[in-house]
């Protein structure tokens, strides 16, 4: 896989994945690979409460 440019999100890393959803290519920080999707997409597809969950211990 050899996709050339930088995340749309954060541009300032090279992207690496496409976004199944809305087909934004982002770095592996800006990917969720659960998902297939990017950080944005992500977001939004996940439940609002088990977000907030994600939010307590995220990094
Ligand atoms: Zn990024
Ligand atoms: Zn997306």
């Amino acid at each position: 896989m050899s996709i050339t440019g930088l995340c749309q999100i954060c541009e300032s890393r090279p992207a690496e994945h496409r976004c199944d959803n809305c087909g934004a290519l982002v770095c592996e920080v800006h990917y969720d690979a659960d998902l297939g999707l990017c950080a944005d997409c992500a977001a939004q597809a996940r439940p609002a409460r088990e977000r907030d969950e994600t939010d307590t211990y995220r990094f």
